[in-house]
């Protein structure tokens, strides 16, 4: 086993402290994760937009005692962290490189390395599942493949494995070869090239050059000659190959595939031989994964008869981790796709995120190949379990139930997926976040299927990941100590409060602002602990504010003289101050403020804690010089209301169009709104930004009309030619906006645009398939990153808000990470 003492000689290292010898076991780099003190060695990195330093003094408390760290004088360390074996390195991510490295080469085992623009995790995925009757597989959890996943994937080899597959992503030139060092495959697939990452590189070329620099040292690489760059750029270098293709020569032909119904018919000829396989597949994407995996396994000489029988149950890959709404309140985070202890630890992380629910649930099965003894593996299990405080498991499965004895939450076990669903009683779920995990084998999606809410097919889908990659977007413009307050009012954009709230919260932002009482109380008792600005509350709510901590914004004076009047005698009450400099909505003026201030004077438990203003016009140019004057109007107020209360004050006057126009007048807080939602107002940088949510719905019916007929009410509907259209499961009460009708607005079905035709219902509407392959029950995307919130909200004349906005409350909300 690895010690703390190799790891200096394997990082080169400065040695700060050595205070007594102790194992590596789990190398962590973010703060959040860390399960197992003990034996537990802490990487602080300092990335683009968080610094893992931070995090010392915490980790600290909580019994990690290694440390590797890139800053911070020799002196403070030892005497910050007395008891702690510390390591200076000049960059703490190739320190965790080098570890993984020295890992990977303690071991002979055969592995692939997995590289491409497209479908890397997938064929990972497949590949593990199709060479697992003979193999014991390590793999990459999910898509771990960055330059921070690659060796946390490699750490997890363990001597009983026989296999790894590992994949590779680069975004930019001079990453592969890190990754080459820590992977080390001994074989090779290229999956393609596509346009992912372009940006990174000077050419296509540069990027197919260096994406094989992974292949440097393979016995093989598998790939598909029809891939004309990569194939020339292979031969260049005379790598040897092993090659699947339609038009050139190649190890594998494909003479031709053919779908029907939901599957492709693949006819290949294979030394000499004319064979045919079926895939349960019918896109283009998933036949060629499937063909990488193939090539694979005819190269390993599998009998024919078993690839037939092995390709037949290969199952879609879920790429993200759901979250969905269920029954009585609970959120089910499905997840049946990694059965490895890795996977159940991505998970965990995500459940105990989800802080807003009473209490954790974990429905486990058996864990299968894992390649640790059994009951090593089921201690780790219940370290895990208890780690991320899950208040209640239920094992599913011979081998987990022979182990109850380790697991101390609340535990129940069963046998078998049957024996658990006949027990099942929906009552006993109640408000809870359930983590559902098991092998394939075990059919758990039975058991998603008894938790879920039967609700009608439209759907609005939030990226979680995308929420925190906009959210880092803006964080990275603040200056240093500048506050972020964002905005979730109005149900956070339509996005979902609480989820919404809970991930800030996660990430640590200052402030939180809502429009109503009702939803700070909401977010209150969902388990939301960050303050929170309500910014129209209404006198009959002061109670309401004081009894769930939540701060009013005072804008005028009658209503503050309501509120020092509703307050109880002791406690102290913070409250922020809305100036008007020029929008003329809400707020104070010069002119109120002798009496707003001996107002203030008589009740000194009234605290000001922040003065704020809003700009009328921060996303336009032309009102660049307006916004300066608000801006400076402000800035003299402010000073005047610091001057008169006799302290200070945080102010703030940015909106998301003023963070990205006027990043010179942060002052001590900014209010992101919109661009969190991937909006970015100005237009200038919204590139940058990525799209969060999708709304989507289905076909209810097709149906072929004639020329002359007329579709919907008022008959607006007039068929000029012969049509086919679709009834669409959306309407005006989802919050399609009835402008939408006769033509103006468009879905996407497949890919493709689909019109309104006719008006659009309260609860439907219909659209033009003419010509398209459409039945019923396809999905529609509404808006979505194809379909521009931009793009739909200019043809009816509004704004994204209001699309955003306006979907009902009764369309589910899905949360996912990807
Ligand atoms: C909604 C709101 C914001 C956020 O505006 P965006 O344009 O969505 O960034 C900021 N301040 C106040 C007072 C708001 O009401």
């Amino acid at each position: 086993m690895l010690t703390f003492q190799q790891l200096i000689s394997i990082t080169q290292g400065r040695e700060i402290q050595f205070v007594q010898p102790q194992p590596v076991i789990h190398l962590l780099t973010d703060s959040r994760k860390l399960s197992q003190p003990a034996g537990t060695v802490f990487f602080a990195i300092h990335g683009k937009y968080n610094d893992g330093h931070k995090y010392l003094p915490q980790l600290y408390s909580r019994g990690v005692r290694q440390f590797v760290v890139e800053k911070g004088s020799a002196d403070e360390l030892r005497q910050q962290y007395p008891e702690a074996n510390i390591i200076l390195v000049p960059d703490s991510l190739k320190a965790l490189q080098q570890v993984a490295a020295w890992h990977r080469a303690q071991f002979q085992l055969p592995v692939i390395g997995i590289t491409g623009s497209n479908g890397k995790t997938i064929v990972k995925e497949w590949l593990a599942q199709l060479l697992s009757p003979e193999e014991l597989v390590v793999k990459s959890p999910r898509s771990y493949n960055s330059q921070l996943g690659v060796p946390l994937s490699v750490w997890q080899i363990n001597p009983n494995h026989t296999l790894g597959i590992f994949e590779a992503g680069i975004s930019q030139a001079g990453e592969m070869e890190q990754l080459q060092q820590i992977i080390r495959p001994t074989y090779g697939i290229f999956t393609n090239i596509g346009s992912a990452h372009d940006e990174g590189f000077v050419s296509r070329e540069q990027k197919v050059a260096e994406k094989l620099k992974l292949f440097k040292d393979v016995e093989l690489l598998f790939y598909c000659a029809d891939q004309q760059l990569l194939h020339e750029a292979v031969q260049r270098q005379g790598i040897k190959s092993f090659t699947w293709a339609r038009m050139q020569p190649a190890d594998v032909t494909i003479t031709a595939t053919t779908t029907a119904g939901s599957k492709t018919i693949i006819f290949y000829t294979y030394q000499g031989e004319q064979q045919q396989l079926a895939i349960p597949f019918a896109d283009e994407a998933s036949v060629e994964n499937a063909l990488h995996c193939l090539a694979v396994l005819l190269y390993r000489q599998l009998p024919v008869a078993a690839i037939q029988e092995r390709l037949g149950r290969l199952h879609p890959v879920a790429m993200r981790l759901e979250m969905k709404e269920a029954i009585n309140g609970c959120y089910l985070i499905d997840d049946t796709y990694n059965n490895d202890l890795a996977g159940l630890s991505i998970a965990l992380d995500l459940q105990a995120n989800q802080p807003q629910h009473g209490q954790r649930t974990l429905i486990l099965s058996d864990l299968l190949e894992s390649g640790l003894p059994e009951k090593n593996l089921y201690l780790q299990v219940a370290e895990l379990v208890q780690a991320h405080d899950v208040q209640r498991l239920i094992g599913i499965g011979p081998t987990i139930s022979k182990y109850s004895h380790l697991f101390s939450a609340s535990e129940e076990f069963y046998t078998s997926t049957s024996d658990f669903l006949k027990a099942f009683n929906p009552a006993r779920f109640r408000n809870e976040v359930i983590l559902v995990k098991g092998a394939r084998v075990f059919a758990f999606e039975k058991i998603v299927q008894a938790f879920q809410q039967k609700v009608h097919g439209t759907v609005l889908e939030v990226n979680l990941d995308a929420l925190l990659h906009n959210l880092n977007y803006y964080r990275a413009k603040l200056a240093p100590g500048t506050k972020l307050m964002v905005m979730v009012k109005a149900f956070a954009y339509g996005s979902g409060s609480f989820e919404v709230a809970n991930l800030l919260q996660f990430h640590r932002v200052d402030y939180l602002a809502v429009a109503y009482a009702d939803e700070g109380v909401l977010l209150r008792e969902q388990g939301i602990t960050l303050p929170v600005m309500v910014m129209n509350p209404s006198p009959d709510s002061f109670a309401k504010l004081q009894q769930y901590s939540l701060e009013p914004e005072i804008y005028a004076l009658e209503q503050l003289q309501a509120f020092v009047l509703s307050l109880e005698a002791e406690a102290t009450y913070k409250i922020h101050l809305k100036l008007d400099t020029g929008m003329h909505r809400l707020g104070f003026v010069r002119e109120d403020f002798d009496t707003l201030f001996s107002l203030l004077q008589q009740y000194p438990q009234v605290q000001v804690v922040s003065a704020f203003s809003h700009l009328a016009g921060a996303d336009e140019a032309l009102h660049n010089d307006f916004s300066q004057q608000q801006i400076a109007t402000f800035t003299s107020m402010a000073a005047d209301v610091e001057t008169r209360l006799g302290y200070s004050v945080t102010k703030h006057i940015l909106n998301s169009a003023g963070i990205v126009r006027f990043p010179e007048h942060q002052l001590d807080m900014v209010r992101l709104g919109i661009g969190l939602y991937g909006v970015e107002a100005t237009g200038a940088e919204q590139e940058a930004l990525r799209p969060v949510s999708t709304l989507k719905t289905t076909v209810s019916q097709v149906k072929s009309i004639k020329q002359g007929d007329t579709i919907g009410y008022s008959r607006k509907g007039i068929a000029d030619a012969a049509k086919t259209i679709a009834t669409i499961a959306i309407g005006y009460a989802d919050g399609y906006d009835r402008r939408f009708s006769n033509g103006v607005g468009h879905v996407l079905i497949d890919g493709q645009r689909c019109h309104v035709i006719g008006n659009v219902c309260m609860d439907m509407c219909m659209v033009d398939v003419t010509g398209l392959e459409v039945k019923a029950g396809d999905e529609v995307v509404v808006f979505g990153p194809q379909l521009t919130l931009l793009e739909l909200a200019q043809s009816i004349g509004t704004i994204p808000y209001e699309l955003l906005t306006n979907v009902s409350t009764r369309v589910k909300r899905v949360f996912y990470a990807e």
